[in-house]
C-alpha cells in the first residue's frame, strides 16, 4: 500500500518521497534517526524517542528546524494520515544537501523525515521458542570513536555483526564492547536473568539507552524484580538462568541459545514470559 511521507512539513506519497544525491545523510551517513512504535494508533514513548533524537543531534551539531512539541506533532499527523494502527514509524534527520566534501557547516536545510508503516521483525514462532544468537567479532563502536548512544544513519557497526549473525543462520548478534564486556545485539539491548535477579548492562559499557529497555527496568521494579545494570561478560550470559533481548520493534523477545550453548533450561523461561506479558500489557493499555 501506497505511503504518504512526511517530508519538511509535507505529506508525499511514497514514490516521489526523495532525497539528494548531494546529501550528506546520503554521502557520509550524517544525520540521525528514531524508530518508533504506534499501538491502536497511538504512538508508544513518544516523548522519550524524540528526546533522544534531539540528544543524537546535539551530539552531532545538528540544528533540527523544529522543535520537540512540532516533531511530536509531526509524528503523531503521519500516523493518522496513513491510517496506522499497530505500526512502525521512522522518523530521520539528514545533514541536508552539501558539497562533495566532509563541512557540515556547507550543508543547508536538514531533511526531516518521518516514514509510517507497519513491521514485522520476526516471525511469531521465534517469540514463542526463542532465537539463537551468536557473538559477532565486530565489536561495538569505541564510545570515543562514535558513541553508541548517538542513533546516527551511519549504521555500518551494527550491519557488519548482523551479517556475521545471519551467516552463522542467526537473525540477531551480540555485541561487545572495546573492553570484552556485553554491550548489546545489533538492534536490541540484552538482559540477563539470574537468581530471580534482572541484569543488563549500563550506558557506560556502550550501549544505545533503549527505550524499551528503561521501560521493561521500570515494569520489572515496579513488579519487586530487583535490577541491575552492571557490567556483563559472555560467561555471565552462558551461566545465566534466562536471556532475552527487548527493541521498540522486537519487543521482548526470548533468547535461548547463545554461540550454540543453551542458555538455561534452552526455553524461554518465567521471567522473560511474564515481562514480555507486561510489557505488552502496558504499550497497549
Ligand atoms: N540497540 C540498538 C543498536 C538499536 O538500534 C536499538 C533500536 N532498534 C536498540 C538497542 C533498542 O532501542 P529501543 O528500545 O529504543 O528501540
Amino acid at each position: 500500500m501506497s505511503r504518504q511521507v512526511y517530508i519538511n512539513g509535507k505529506f508525499v506519497p511514497s514514490d516521489q518521497a526523495t532525497v539528494s544525491v548531494f546529501d550528506h545523510g546520503l554521502l557520509y551517513g550524517d544525520g540521525i534517526f528514531e524508530g518508533l512504535r504506534s499501538y491502536g494508533g497511538k504512538v508508544f514513548e513518544l516523548k522519550e524517542h524524540v528526546r533522544r533524537l534531539y540528544e543524537s543531534a546535539l551530539a552531532i551539531c545538528l540544528e533540527i528546524p523544529i522543535s520537540q512539541d512540532e516533531m511530536c506533532d509531526a509524528i503523531d499527523l503521519a500516523v493518522q494520515t496513513n491510517a496506522i494502527d499497530d505500526g512502525y514509524i521512522r522518523a530521520i534527520v539528514t545533514r541536508g544537501v552539501g558539497t562533495l566534501g566532509l563541512d557540515p557547516n556547507r550543508c543547508s536545510n536538514p531533511q526531516v523525515i518521518i516514514i509510517a508503516d507497519t513491521i514485522a521483525l520476526y516471525p511469531q514462532e521465534m517469540y514463542e521458542n526463542g532465537l539463537e544468537i551468536v557473538t559477532a567479532s565486530v565489536i561495538r563502536n569505541h564510545p570515543a570513536a562514535l558513541s553508541p548512544r548517538i542513533k546516527s544513519l551511519n549504521y555500518l557497526n551494527n550491519i557488519l555483526a548482523k551479517i556475521e549473525g545471519l551467516r552463522a543462520g542467526c537473525v540477531e548478534a551480540l555485541m561487545l564492547n572495546h573492553k570484552g564486556e556485553v554491550a548489546e545485539c545489533t538492534g536490541d539491548n540484552l538482559f540477563l536473568v539470574r537468581d530471580g535477579k534482572l541484569f543488563t548492562p549500563p550506558l557506560d559499557a556502550g550501549i544505545l539507552a533503549g527505550v524499551t529497555r528503561e521501560v521493561v527496568v521500570e515494569l520489572a521494579c515496579k513488579a519487586g524484580i530487583e535490577v541491575l545494570k552492571v557490567a556483563l561478560t559472555k560467561h555471565d550470559v552462558y551461566v545465566a538462568d534466562e536471556c532475552f533481548l527487548t527493541g521498540t520493534a522486537a519487543e521482548v523477545i526470548p533468547v535461548v541459545k547463545v554461540d550454540d550453548r543453551a542458555i538455561g533450561s534452552g526455553k524461554p523461561g518465567p521471567m522473560t514470559l511474564d515481562l514480555k506479558e507486561r510489557f505488552h500489557a502496558f504499550a497497549r493499555a
